[in-house]
C-alpha cells in the first residue's frame, strides 16, 4: 500500500530562510504557468511544457524544478477539473463554480512543492537531506522522525516528498510503498460500532469514548463564534489556526483508536467487521441534537485508519450493511423498535437479552462479519 511519512525538519535560521525563498519562487513560477495555462487553454503536461519550460528555466530554475511547477500545476488543473465533475463545487452555474472557472488557479506563496530524487537525497543515518533550492543545494539540513518512520523511509520510500511549511515549521512528506502482508484466515471478528457518545464500540465490550474529542470540539466551536464575531484579519488566523488543531487532535484521537481495534483483532486472530459507512450520512441526520457534533468525516477516517492498520498487520476486514443492527437482539435476532427503551440501552422484548445498546450493535456487526466473510469466501472458492 501507498503511506505517506511525515518528518519535521530541523532547519537553521539560513536554511529556513532559503526554503521560504524556494517555495516563494516556485509558487511564482507555479502561478505563471498557470495563468499561461489558463489563457491558451492548455492543461495537458507535453504542451503546457512547450510553451512554458523555456521561461521557467530562463527565471532560474533548474529542469527538475521547471518540470515538478509545470506538473503541479497541470495536477491542480485535474483536481479542478474533477471537484467539479464530481460536483464538490455545486452544479453549473454555481457562484462558486463560475468563480472557480472565471479566473487560473493560484499558488499561495508558501503552497507544498514536490521534490524528486534529484531535488532532494536523503540521508538517513545521519537524519538529513540535501535539498535544492534557489540560494544552491542545501546540505546537512536535520530531520526528525519517530524510529518507526524512520524505518518505514529506509525501507519503502520511493518518488517524490512534498516540502511543507505550516505554522512556521517546515516537514517533508514522503511517499513510501509498503507492501502488504499476506491476511490472515479470521477466527472470528470484532464487531465496530460508531457512534458520537462511544466513538466506537466493539463487540468485546470496549467503549472508546467520544469525550475527550467532544468537548475539544464544542469549546471550539465557542472560541469560533466569538472570532467569527470579531471578524478581524488576526481572527481569521487564529480560526485557521483553531481548526487545523482541531483536525489534528481528532485525526490523533482516531488514530489511537484504530491501533487499539487492529491490535485487540490481530492479537485474538480475528478479523475486524466495520459497517459500511454509504449511510452513515442519512443514519446520522436523524439525531438532530448532536448533528453539528458529528463530522461524518471523521468517521472515515477512523474507518480508513482501521483499514490500513489492519491491511498492515494482515488483519482482515469486511464492510457489512449496518441496517437494523441497534434494533436487532444479537442474542436472537429479533428485530424490534421496542428493543431500544433509550439511548444506552438494549432489551429484547422477545428473549430478554439485555446489553449497552452499543455493544449489542457491534455485536451484530461481528456476526454480519462472520457472514460476510463465508459468502465472500464461498465465491472464491467456487471461482
Ligand atoms: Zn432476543
Amino acid at each position: 500500500m501507498k503511506l505517506v511519512v511525515q518528518v519535521r525538519l530541523l532547519p537553521t535560521p539560513e536554511q529556513a530562510a532559503a526554503l521560504e525563498a524556494t517555495l516563494h519562487a516556485v509558487n511564482q513560477a507555479a502561478n505563471l504557468v498557470s495563468q499561461t495555462a489558463f489563457a491558451a487553454g492548455v492543461t495537458r503536461e507535453y504542451a503546457l511544457r512547450k510553451i512554458t519550460y523555456g521561461e521557467l528555466k530562463a527565471a532560474g530554475l533548474g529542469a527538475q524544478t521547471a518540470q515538478r511547477v509545470i506538473k503541479k500545476v497541470v495536477d491542480a488543473y485535474t483536481t479542478l477539473r474533477a471537484n467539479i465533475r464530481a460536483g464538490n463545487l455545486g452544479p453549473q452555474g454555481s457562484p462558486r463554480r463560475k468563480r472557480a472557472q472565471s479566473k487560473p488557479i493560484a499558488f499561495r506563496p508558501s503552497a507544498a512543492q514536490p521534490f524528486d530524487d534529484r531535488c532532494l537525497s536523503w540521508q538517513l543515518d545521519a537524519r538529513t537531506v540535501s535539498i535544492w533550492t534557489t540560494a544552491g543545494r542545501l546540505r546537512g539540513v536535520a530531520f526528525t522522525g519517530s524510529a518507526d518512520r524512520i524505518k518505514t523511509l529506509t525501507a519503502y520510500r520511493k518518488g517524490e516528498s512534498d516540502l511543507v511549511t505550516r505554522d512556521g515549521m517546515w516537514f517533508l512528506i514522503a511517499t513510501c510503498e509498503v507492501p502488504d502482508p499476506p491476511v490472515a484466515t479470521p477466527d472470528g471478528f470484532v464487531g465496530v460500532d460508531l457512534g458520537i457518545a462511544n466513538i466506537a464500540t466493539t463487540s468485546d465490550g470496549k467503549r472508546h469514548s467520544g469525550r475527550g474529542l467532544n468537548a475539544v470540539r464544542h469549546r471550539q466551536r465557542e472560541l469560533r463564534a466569538r472570532l467569527q464575531a470579531k471578524g478581524t484579519k488576526s481572527a481569521k488566523r487564529l480560526l485557521k489556526k483553531r481548526r487545523r488543531k482541531e483536525a489534528r487532535f481528532a485525526a490523533n484521537t482516531n488514530h489511537v483508536i484504530a491501533k487499539q481495534i487492529v491490535t485487540e483483532a490481530e492479537r485474538t486472530g480475528r478479523g475486524i467487521a466495520l459497517e459500511d459507512l454509504g449511510g452513515i450520512r442519512d443514519r446520522v441526520r436523524l439525531r438532530k441534537p448532536q448533528r453539528v457534533t458529528l463530522h461524518s468525516w471523521s468517521f472515515h477516517q477512523l474507518g480508513s485508519f482501521i483499514a490500513y492498520k489492519a491491511a498492515r498487520a494482515g488483519v482482515a476486514v469486511v464492510h457489512v450493511d449496518p441496517a437494523y443492527t441497534s434494533q436487532a437482539c444479537s442474542s436472537c435476532g429479533h428485530v424490534d423498535k421496542r428493543n431500544r427503551p433509550g439511548q444506552e440501552t438494549f432489551a429484547c422484548t422477545s428473549c430478554g437479552f439485555a446489553e449497552h445498546a452499543d455493544v449489542n450493535a457491534a455485536r451484530n456487526i461481528a456476526a454480519r462479519g462472520v457472514a460476510g466473510w463465508a459468502v465472500s469466501h464461498a465465491a472464491d472458492d467456487a471461482a
